[in-house]
């Protein structure tokens, strides 16, 4: 598992450019909601583009197919400039009760969507909202799929999941065979979603952007200290990161990630390839 140059760590900034999706998949489409899934479209994602530009960050970018048919110039735009895109579903559909026969079908659809729109064909998959059925990672490994990230087994750790065959209440979870698709952990702490969006009646939101960005910095270092080699997979939303003191945060976040040595940033299939090489 060698890091390129002599690195100890690397860092994914991605992004769920979900957009008026997020919020089809929990019944909400009146029309105020849909605005705050286009701020995330119109203004976000432009701004998102721009400050890794500056930065000179490759990126990777979880997008569901309804993000891809609503606004695909913008999601031509991410691949333009050098991002990858993986898939998030086709309208961020919750997965934990899907029956597989749908769950198939809606994974068929959306690498359409992403063959006929952008011409790519996504090597990971972002489960929306971190919702899987049983069958997901099959499902995944069907598919061919190389990695996935939203578990949260680990923090700094790529690995490979273990199916649940049983739960006792009265006795041990048995686990059987790892599947075959490397997982990149996430975790609640290291997105800007619940911390910053409010959401009547499930998130309050609205956190400091202080609390936040120190979150962050400590995560990073205990990881080059302690978790070499490893990777910290951070998650963004440009509905939420993109508002001006949001930015303002990331803007700090990665001045200091960018002058660390030991770091190397980059897309979430670069470091699959770097990390499953002998
Ligand atoms: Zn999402």
């Amino acid at each position: 598992m060698p890091l390129p140059d002599g690195k100890t760590f690397a860092l994914a900034v991605t992004v769920d450019f979900d957009a008026q999706a997020a919020w089809l998949a929990k019944g909400k489409n009146d029309p105020a909601t849909m605005a705050r899934g286009e701020f995330g479209a119109e203004v976000g994602v432009p701004r998102l583009l721009d400050i890794f530009d500056r930065y000179g960050i490759p990126t990777t970018w979880g997008i569901p197919g309804h993000s891809i048919m609503t606004w695909p110039d913008r999601c031509k735009d991410v691949l333009a400039q050098g991002h990858e895109i993986c898939a998030h579903g086709v309208y961020h559909e919750n997965l934990n009760d899907m029956p597989e026969p749908i769950e198939r079908k809606l994974m068929t659809r959306q690498i359409e969507q992403h063959l006929d729109i952008l011409g790519t064909r996504p090597r990971g998959y972002r489960a929306p909202s971190g919702t899987m059925s049983y069958n997901t990672m099959e499902i995944l490994e069907d598919f061919g799929f190389d990695w996935h990230s939203s578990l949260s087994g680990r923090d700094f750790e790529p690995y490979y999941p273990r199916e649940i065959k049983e739960i006792n209440l009265h006795g041990a979870t048995v686990f059987g065979r790892p599947y075959r698709v490397l997982e990149f952990p996430t975790s609640w702490f290291l997105e800007d979603w619940v911390a910053f969006e409010y959401v009547g009646g499930y998130s309050m939101g609205l956190s400091s952007t202080d609390v936040v960005l120190q979150r962050w910095n400590d995560s990073l270092e205990y990881g080059l200290k302690y978790v070499t080699p490893g990777v910290m997979t951070l998650v963004l939303h440009p509905q939420s990161i993109g508002r001006p003191h949001h930015m303002m945060m990331l803007d700090r976040f990665l001045e200091h990630v960018t002058s660390l040595p030991d770091l190397w940033i980059a897309r979430l299939s670069d470091i699959f390839d770097a990390w499953t090489t002998e």
